[in-house]
């Protein structure tokens, strides 16, 4: 019996880097997993890989319509809806008199109004399901601030924020949503900042599949008194800067 047999779960930008660690726990533990992205032929291929279990719909976490398409496709294929992993996710850095207005508005559009349209979307699916989880991946920079970062910054605070109200308003349903804050985990997002350019407590970045492991916490049952929590995952990044 798996952590979460047969459970139905979308992971949004899924076809690679942490989402795709997430989509393969999420399968070994038992659960149906819809992988939604922009990357079709990335996704396409890990949903198959995946096996019978797994299935892949392209997914601009903007469009609401698209958003209604995957939820139903989720039903559709594996019959319900009991847990949505809000992931996708872009950063870009730049000092804020330069900073673009259209990279600003990109980065809170995909980042905070993309998990606001996912949870509108898969709500209802899931409350109909006799409740679930709604896991939000924000970040350590929605704790603190972070030079150049401000778009991505204020994304993931908000997430943060927007991740408490729902939280209070679907307690009553069953539905729980929570918040992750990972530090530095290695994938293409991160491929240029070494561990060494940060002052991580542990000294070193972090895998996808650690990430993962707490993702499967929160999309199980075995959270189950746990909404609208902070879940940091950082290698004591955020708790001080250690002395050598
Ligand atoms: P990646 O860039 O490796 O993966 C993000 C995925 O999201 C890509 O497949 C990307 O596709 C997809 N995506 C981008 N825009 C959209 C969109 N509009 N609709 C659907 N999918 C989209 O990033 P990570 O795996 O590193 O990050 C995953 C999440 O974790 C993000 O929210 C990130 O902010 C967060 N995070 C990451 C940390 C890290 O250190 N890596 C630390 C803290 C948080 P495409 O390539 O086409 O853009």
């Amino acid at each position: 019996m798996g952590r979460v047999q047969n459970k139905v779960a979308i992971v949004t930008g899924g076809a690679r880097g942490i989402g795709e660690a997430y989509a393969r726990i999420l399968i070994a533990e038992g659960a149906k997993v819809v992988i939604g992205d922009l990357l079709d032929a990335q996704g396409a291929s890990l949903a198959a890989e995946l096996g019978a279990n797994a299935a892949y719909v392209h997914l601009d976490v903007t469009q609401p319509e698209q958003w209604q398409a995957a939820v139903a496709f989720a039903v559709k294929s594996f019959g319900c809806l009991n847990i949505l992993v809000n992931n996708a996710g872009i950063a870009s850095a730049a000092p804020i008199t330069e900073f673009k207005i259209e990279v600003w508005r990109k980065t809170l559009d995909i980042n905070l109004t993309g998990t606001f349209l996912g949870m509108q979307a898969a709500i209802p699916e899931i409350a109909k399901a006799k409740g679930g989880s709604i896991i939000n991946i924000s970040s350590v920079e929605g704790l603190r601030g972070s030079a150049g970062l401000h778009a991505y910054v204020a994304s993931k605070f908000a997430v943060r924020g927007l991740t408490k109200s729902v939280a209070l308003d679907v307690a009553h349903l069953g539905v729980r949503v929570n918040s992750i804050h990972p530090g530095l985990i290695e994938t293409d997002m991160t491929r240029n900042i070494p561990a060494e350019a940060l002052q991580i407590p542990m000294g070193r970045s972090a895998k996808p599949a650690e990430v993962a492991m707490l993702m499967l916490f929160l999309a199980s049952d075995e959270s189950s008194y746990s909404t609208g929590a902070e879940f940091v995952i950082d290698g004591g990044l955020t708790m001080g800067v250690p002395h050598h």
